[in-house]
């Protein structure tokens, strides 16, 4: 079907004429999107069936990955370039008048996580198939992804998303492997041959059916699978309440919580947790139990990695099945759990600790609060040998206390790893956060460093430097992105350099258009791109790139003479619908963005453009044209970041601070090639722990800042007066929690040698290139293979 060209041709026009019934020129752009998707689907359905048939018969250890959200994004323009024939249906396409970017353009996002933890298991995704390991993704189909962003007066809306809408063509629904779920209901014990057991019993049953979709790797004919679940009601007999069951049943797939970093206790929230966990270890124990006899050596063909503490539910639900349907004791089932499970790390922020009342949690799910239960009693009996007579240090560690479950203690407890997501971050879970698990089990610790697939970040979304490395290098980087390392040697070559800031150019240009065609702004091409896209946070600090731009207009205001080098602030940032403080920032940048661009003296020198529902799809178009990254989180706060790794791949220079993996950028780049600026995070911690910051200090002690913090409440911002006091609070009432005026100065000094580098044109463009050759460090293929080698012990196919 894609062996040459003509062939295409005659199948898609014969495939849309079938489907729709009309010609081509009827078609509309929709229409061609879906009868591509199948061809390319039923393209890939073969090495599929081959990868899953071997992954049944082979005796290889397979790995799960369990996370509660996954980010991919689009899938046909990933799908097309690994399987290797974007040229192809793209010439053919222009042979009949159509053009595929056109086409991509009509497949929705699939948008179900909120952020980088999602999109960071969608990148391992790619690496796990592109690396032809055995990996595969466990997840939640939810009806309704992250919530679609609009700006009414500078305020967030949210509007429920639709991505299945128009169908997905990936997915294929597979009802005969449904598993059904129980919840609620009580537990009996009877004897089974003298020995005590428990079951389940009275339950409301959730229907669990999957939808697998293919993960393609990378010109390997691996095709792994992604299988998500949805809710649905169980054929129940007809009841009285039958409409209210089936709401409740299908409420459960519903929606993705739009929380980010931060817990919110909602049952229903719980109850996904357990429906993602008991649908998949039924399924992998129903796939397991028909190829080995021997359930003993369950862990030795099974790796089950948590992304997160949201799936950690899987170990008592492991240990229910191994007491309560396989028959093992309790040490038997304890063994071979514990060594299944490892676990990743993702944040040290208290208030995304996930901690579950026992109240809500027994009676939802019995059996398996019995199971915590237990787990915790043996754990703090060895906590007692350990520090006996010590309460105070056992109630600390405990998974049970205070009538909650720690869900961080229980992963831990329960696993054979965990692992956090960049140095600086593992450091910190060693020597402070987890330092008591850490003295208790030393060797379970680890680290491995996020990466993100070069592939989506640099091949798809940026062809044209792609085009550029291939023609400088070759092409083995896109199998081995470490031989990006090989750009160096261009490090003198004008020409080289020349057209590297052609490509720059280029990206900028088509970023202008996206930004005009969104925002009906147009921007200065020649002005520097200076980007922050991510979640809004308090602790990422979209509010001190704000008080720079607010210090620049200032500055423009009270000397007619001051000319800054021409700059494009660019901001992309959903807020969770509930976090008063984020959306108040939000807020705060389209109120600068109204002031500095509707300001004719200031805005031929700076603009700020604020994109609306910041996505995959439209960060693909935003890192390649950036040239100045923003990673100004508070030092210690950020895990890793993974913006920042897609950003330096496609050669922006970033100004941030010692956080996350900025460290291990900074490593590589050596100190000329990237901005750091601010504390560090030891400054931070012990600042938090011993006090010593007065933010009033700097509030007096710095015009500048006094009056920004002033303008926030001084009718500065029209309609808006008291706009923004909890922000002015936040710094000063709250004593600024998150050291934005302690960073301040630090910040706005790193900023004027970000523009003075800026004009030195050829150094700059050594700086990116040097950016672009160290980016092979931080490919998810990188990551991926650490946890093949050290944590799953898995091989290539
Ligand atoms: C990479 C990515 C993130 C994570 O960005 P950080 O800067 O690491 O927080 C969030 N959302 C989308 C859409 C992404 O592509």
């Amino acid at each position: 079907m894609f062996s040459d060209k003509e062939q295409f041709k005659e199948v898609f026009l014969r495939k849309l004429e079938m489907t729709y019934g009309k010609s081509v020129e009827e078609t509309s752009k929709r229409d061609q999107f879906h009868v591509l998707g199948m061809m390319v689907r039923e393209y890939i359905s073969k090495d599929w069936i081959k990868s899953a048939e071997k992954a049944r018969t082979s005796k290889s250890k397979q790995v799960y990955y369990l996370s509660i959200e996954y980010l991919p994004g689009r899938f046909l323009g990933n799908n097309l370039l690994n399987l290797g024939i974007t040229g192809l249906i793209k010439d053919g396409l222009n042979d009949l008048g159509i053009d595929l970017a056109e086409i991509e353009d009509h497949e929705a996002d699939a948008g179900l996580g909120n952020g980088g933890l999602g999109r960071l298991a969608a990148c391992f995704l790619d690496s796990l198939a592109s690396l032809s390991l055995p990996g595969h993704g466990c997840g939640i189909r939810y009806k309704h992804g992250l919530f679609e962003q609009k700006f009414v007066d500078g305020f967030q809306v949210e509007l429920p998303e639709q991505w299945l809408r128009h169908g997905f063509v990936w997915e294929v629904r597979k009802p005969d492997l449904a598993e059904e779920i129980p919840f609620w209901g009580t537990v009996e014990s009877y004897s089974d041959g003298g020995r005590l057991k428990f079951r389940h019993i009275d339950a409301v049953k959730v229907l669990a059916v999957p939808y697998d979709v293919p993960v393609v790797g990378y010109q390997n004919k691996t095709v792994n699978t992604l299988r998500l679940w949805s809710a649905e009601p169980s054929p129940v007999p007809w009841q009285k309440d039958i409409m209210k069951y089936k709401r409740e049943t299908e409420a459960v797939t519903e929606f993705l919580y739009p929380n980010d970093t931060h817990d919110e206790g909602k049952i229903l929230r719980l109850k996904q947790q357990y429906f993602l966990v008991a649908a998949t270890l039924k399924s992998i124990v129903g796939t397991f139990r028909k190829k080995y006899k021997d359930i003993h050596r369950f862990h030795e063909m099974v790796g089950l990695h948590i992304n997160d503490t949201h799936p950690v539910l899987a170990i008592p639900e492991l240990m229910r099945i191994l007491i309560d349907e396989e028959n093992l004791t309790w040490d038997e089932a304890w063994k071979i759990t514990t060594q299944c499970i490892s676990y990743t790390n993702h944040t040290t922020l208290s208030e995304a600790l996930e901690k579950w009342p026992v109240r809500i949690l027994a009676p939802l799910l019995p059996r398996i609060y019995m199971i915590i239960h237990e787990i915790n009693e043996r754990y703090c009996q060895e906590l007692w040998q350990e520090y006996p007579g010590n309460w105070n240090h056992i109630e600390q560690m405990a998974i049970i206390a205070h009538g909650e479950i720690r869900m961080a203690h229980l992963a831990i407890a329960g696993s054979f790893s965990v692992n956090g997501v960049a140095k600086l971050h593992t450091e910190i879970l060693k020597t402070r956060e987890m330092q008591n698990f850490y003295k208790l089990y030393p060797d379970k610790f680890n680290n491995k460093t996020n990466g993100i697939t070069h592939r989506r970040w640099l091949m798809k979304a940026n062809p044209e430097l792609s085009g550029l490395i291939t023609e400088a290098i070759g092409d083995g980087w896109k199998k081995s992105p470490e031989e990006l390392e090989m750009l160096n040697q261009f490090d003198n070559d004008e020409a080289f350099l020349r057209r590297l800031r052609e490509v720059k150019r280029t990206k900028k240009h088509q970023l202008a258009d996206r930004i005009h065609k969104n925002t009906g702004l147009k921007v200065n091409v020649d002005s520097i791109f200076d980007v922050q896209v991510k979640r809004l946070h308090a602790y990422k600090r979209q509010l001190l790139n704000v008080f720079h731009i607010l210090y620049v207009y200032n500055r423009m205001k009270e000397d007619k003479q001051y000319k800054p080098y021409p700059r494009t602030f660019i901001f992309g940032a959903k807020a969770s619908p509930g976090y008063y403080y984020a959306k108040k920032v939000i807020k705060l940048i389209n109120s600068v963005a109204e002031k500095v661009n509707s300001d004719c003296e200031v805005n031929k020198y700076i603009q700020v453009i604020f994109l609306e529902n910041y996505n995959v799809s439209l960060a693909e178009e935003i890192f390649p044209a950036t040239e100045v990254s923003e990673q100004i989180s508070t030092a210690s706060k950020e895990a890793s970041g993974t913006g920042n790794m897609k950003f330096m791949m496609n050669g922006a220079l970033t100004i941030g601070t010692l956080d996350g993996a900025n460290v291990e950028m900074e490593e590589r780049l050596g100190r000329d090639n990237i901005f750091i600026f601010g504390l560090h995070a030891d400054q931070v911690l012990n600042y938090l722990s011993n006090g010593g910051y007065s933010p009033y200090d700097y509030y007096h002690g710095d015009e500048r800042i006094q009056l920004i913090c002033n303008q926030l409440i001084n009718g500065f911002f029209p309609n808006s007066s008291d706009q923004f006091e909890a922000i002015f609070d936040s710094l000063l009432t709250e004593n600024d929690q998150f050291f934005v005026l302690r960073d301040f100065a630090s910040y706005i000094s790193t900023q004027r040698k970000v523009e003075a580098a800026y004009q030195d044109e050829k150094s700059w463009s050594k700086k990116s290139l040097k950016n672009i050759a160290m980016s092979g460090f931080f490919s998810s293929d990188r990551t991926v293979k650490e946890y093949a080698d050290e944590i799953w012990k898995i091989q290539t196919i």
